[in-house]
């Protein structure tokens, strides 16, 4: 961290002050720029500017406090509070609040307006608002004007995909997110405008490729990474322009097809080649961090933008410190998902349309909110939950313009005196289990203990990538109290799910061991959608859906023997960590801030694009 901190101060990244996490303990340095950001970030009620204090938790800290408020992928069946109907919903039925089904929240039968309160000046805001929280119903996923999309949430005008999160005019595709204009795609993780991918990641405009990475504009292209422009070309990374390449070696036509089948088509061949594409990753050529046109960015992942500070999953936006995954985005701290022009908002996770939106989740096409989660359409909102085309309320009572102003100052200031002022939500807020959320997957956790009585029963590995442990107090509930050490100093107070709930596999299912799997997709027959697979890896259960069966068909690719998740999970770990640290260019000696590990030689932008083009 110290030489990370130390080139952060060589371009321009003054150290105000250090402080101590209040989570993890660790000392975590505040730079004038944050500061700056803050100021300009502070709102102004009735001409006084009210100043958002400094934060008191580490940068990651505060991202695992925003993230345990997201779930993208763990769907539930339940019943919904309003009409006892049966749904698909992101709440364990276990979960106490009240969940309405997404067209029985829109209606207008009941009112979130019932459930205001006048501010209690001897309670705390947490404690009245979480009080609040529980009574009004939730929705039980979040999508608009999609078509058979059922078991999809953050999805936008998708058509017949399944599994799917934060995607938009996609059609036909199935198993994890940020899919943006694509068709026919299966297993796959920030592919835009392309057709036919399967397990490919950070790939855009292309058509026809399996276990592709980091490429575009490419079509029938296989195990590769780092490639642009390029056709025909399997094991092989670093290219541009290029046709039939093999192993990073051009071929004739004949040749390279009779070289390539060797990895395609056949189970046994997919698995030798998925061991040999690690090869690949490993041993291209590397440029410090996924960055291109941009200038004065750090983390990864970054295209055509301006000043962001520490930030990954970066798309056309500037001035932004601490965020991730955002589009088109302008001062902005502490925030995730971000999506559509969101502007000046500090410890926010998940808006569409917003201006000067502060310590919220899922506020859409509104602004001047604060403290308010799930509400639509609104302006001047303070403590409000569930609002839709409302103003000048505060804890979901209406107020007057006037009146508003007034009434927020009061709370606002009793806030400072309770500490609240200036903190996102209480992680006790959360609704989901750790292990549902957003958390685990940028924090993972490797090993989960079962206590009884703080003895431990059993111990178990849960993810080899992760680092914390989870000590799990009742884990005979399906949802548990836990704690959560991920090696601070403080121990957090979460929930952990203990048991999987599969859904989408029907009762008297047949049952299918891997290994009675054909090699290649013509031995299957269509008997297989009514069976359910156990994964060779995890023992969970899956089913393929008859969409993604015929996917296989087109793309002779044989049925996956592994669960979903353990198949996103593989994708994630090829991945660069997310850890940063300071490298030398291999060739010419330049400091840079790279996501790969240390022994790991990289390039400098100049020295890579001599190397590469
Ligand atoms: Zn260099």
């Amino acid at each position: 961290m110290s030489n990370l901190i130390d080139f952060m101060k060589k371009n321009n990244e003054k150290v105000l002050e250090y402080r101590i996490c209040q989570w993890t303990g660790e000392k975590f340095p505040i730079f004038e720029k944050d500061v700056e950001m803050i100021k300009k970030l502070s709102p102004t009620f009735l001409w006084k500017k009210f100043e958002i204090p400094l934060p008191t938790l580490s940068p990651r800290a505060r991202q695992i406090r925003r993230l345990l408020s997201r779930n993208e992928w763990n769907f539930y069946k339940s019943r919904s509070n309003k009409t006892g109907e049966s749904m698909i919903s992101l709440y364990a039925p276990e979960n106490k609040a009240k969940i309405f089904e997404q067209k029985e929240w829109w209606q207008e039968d009941w009112s979130p307006m019932d459930y205001g309160f006048d501010f209690d000046f001897s309670k705390s805001m947490t404690e009245q608002f979480y009080n609040m929280r529980n009574e009004i119903p939730r929705v039980n996923l979040v999508t608009v004007g999609n078509e058979n999309s059922d078991y999809t949430t953050g999805t936008w005008y998708c058509k017949d995909c399944y599994l799917i999160n934060s995607s938009e005019n996609s059609e036909d595709c199935y198993y994890w997110k940020l899919f943006q204009d694509c068709k026919n795609c299966v297993d796959c993780t920030f592919v835009y405008d392309s057709e036919k991918l399967y397990q490919c990641l950070n790939v855009k405009k292309s058509y026809n490729c399996t276990y592709l990475h980091n490429s575009a504009e490419c079509n029938n292209c296989y195990y590769s990474d780092d490639l642009v422009g390029c056709n025909f070309c399997i094991m092989s990374s670093n290219l541009r322009n290029s046709q039939y390449y093999f192993e990073n070696k051009k071929c004739e036509k004949e040749e390279w097809e009779k070289l390539a089948s060797a990895y395609l088509w056949k189970r046994t061949n997919i698995k030798n080649a998925t061991k040999k594409f690690e090869e690949v990753i490993q041993n291209k050529k590397k440029k410090y961090a996924s960055i291109t046109s941009s200038v004065n960015c750090f983390w990864d992942v970054i295209t055509e933008s301006k000043n962001c500070f520490f930030s990954y999953d970066v798309n056309k936006s500037e001035d932004c410190r601490y965020v991730n995954i955002w589009v088109e985005v302008k001062d902005n701290m502490d925030c995730n998902n971000m999506y559509l022009k969101p502007e000046k908002s500090y410890e926010v996770l998940w808006t569409i349309g917003t201006y000067n939106v502060h310590f919220s989740t899922y506020v859409f096409n509104s602004s001047n909110v604060f403290y308010s989660q799930d509400c639509h359409d609104c302006k001047n909102l303070f403590g409000c939950i569930a609002l839709r085309w409302k103003e000048y309320c505060i804890f979901n009572k209406q107020y007057s313009k006037e009146e508003w102003e007034k009434e927020v100052i009061k709370v606002v200031e009793y806030m400072q005196k309770t500490g609240e002022w200036g903190e996102y939500f209480d992680v006790k807020m959360s609704a989901f289990p750790y292990n549902d959320s957003l958390a685990c997957e940028y924090f993972p956790v490797k090993e989960v203990i079962n206590l009884k009585n703080w003895v431990i029963e059993s111990r178990k590995i849960f993810n080899e990538n992760g680092k914390g442990i989870v000590y799990v107090l009742e884990w005979e509930k399906e949802i548990s109290k836990a704690k959560l050490d991920l090696g601070w100093e403080i121990k957090v107070d979460i929930f952990w799910k203990t048991k999987n709930k599969e859904i989408g596999i029907p009762e008297n299912t047949l049952f299918l061991e891997t290994k009675d799997l054909k090699e290649t997709i013509s031995g299957e027959n269509d008997d297989i959608i009514k069976k359910v697979i156990k994964c060779s890896v995890t023992g969970r259960p899956f089913r393929i859906i008859a969409q993604e069966f015929n996917f296989y068909k087109n793309m002779n690719l044989p049925i996956p023997d592994v669960h979903p998740n353990e198949r996103y999970f593989n994708r994630l770990s090829m991945k660069p960590q997310r850890n940063l640290s300071i490298h030398n260019c291999t060739k010419c000696n330049k400091e840079v801030v790279s996501v790969y590990r240390e022994y790991s030689p990289v390039y400098c932008e100049e020295c890579y694009n001599k190397e590469i083009y």
